[in-house]
């Protein structure tokens, strides 16, 4: 029986966290493939976006961009723009209120600091240099600083957002009182620092949250992950008797 194959039963090999890690990272690999390390959208157009994903589906957030550019046109337009008349434009966001204000705080800053909105700079910066001057941006928080600088400029980083963080949380990797923001460094220190394992790391997980190991009913017959899942193994392996899936 291969290990995967022995759902129920937890390895009787002791794993570190980092050996965990590691193998729950291969077994998501297998399962949704390796991803190139690509930029998908241009550096001002995922600072921007990823404010608007917050609690947002991707559909909406898209919407909510294109609806702002098509009705004011540029970077400026938007930061000009009559506060209600963009919240109205981000409508289609959760919290568009917020949003607006953050997106023209952010466009002042940037335009005010560079001259231009183009954050093309932050690839000569160092990790941390990139990390500082993202943060002091309103509105902008860690899990965002670290996706613009991984995605766009292939910073070794590690965003996490909601999945990455219960499902790691699920595993018994980090305890349950550690925060997304605790869990950035946590991670990162039980990871190699490259960016495309990083990346990797973080769309496989990201996608495992989102489709499989999700909130509120974890399809944990769908996961290869169960016997190094404490989570599982807590509250689903002794279902095994009765000959059904766990969580059908
Ligand atoms: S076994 Fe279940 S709880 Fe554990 S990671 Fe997989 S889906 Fe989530």
């Amino acid at each position: 029986m291969t290990r995967i194959e022995n759902r129920d039963n937890l390895l009787t090999d002791p794993m570190t966290l980092e050996q965990k890690l590691w193998e729950a990272h291969l077994r998501l690999q297998t399962l949704y493939g390796e991803q190139e390390l690509i930029s998908r959208r241009e550096p001002m157009r995922e600072l921007i976006s990823t404010v608007l994903s917050h609690r947002t589906t991707h559909a909406n957030e898209e919407e909510a961009y294109w609806r702002m550019f098509e009705k004011f046109g540029t970077w400026e337009g938007i930061r000009d723009a009559p506060y209600e008349e963009l919240v109205k434009a981000l409508s289609p966001a959760q919290f568009p209120e917020p949003k607006a204000a953050y997106i023209q705080k952010i466009l002042t800053q940037i335009f005010n600091e560079r001259g231009e909105a183009n954050i093309g700079f932050l690839k000569d910066m160092s990790l941390e240099e990139g990390l500082e001057w993202l943060y002091s941006l309103p509105g902008v928080g860690l899990k965002t600083a670290a996706l613009v600088l991984l995605f766009n400029f292939h910073k070794p980083v590690l965003p996490v957002d909601t999945h990455v963080h219960r499902v790691t949380q699920r595993l018994g990797v980090i305890g349950p009182k550690i925060t997304p923001d605790k869990a950035h460094a946590l991670l990162l220190s039980l990871l190699p620092k490259d960016p495309k394992v990083l990346f990797n790391f973080h769309k496989h997980f990201y996608w495992h949250g989102q489709r499989v190991c999700k909130w509120a009913e974890p399809k944990c017959s769908q996961c290869p992950l169960p016997n190094i899942c404490n989570w599982y193994q807590e509250h689903r392996a002794t279902n095994k008797s009765e000959n059904i899936p766990a969580d059908n």
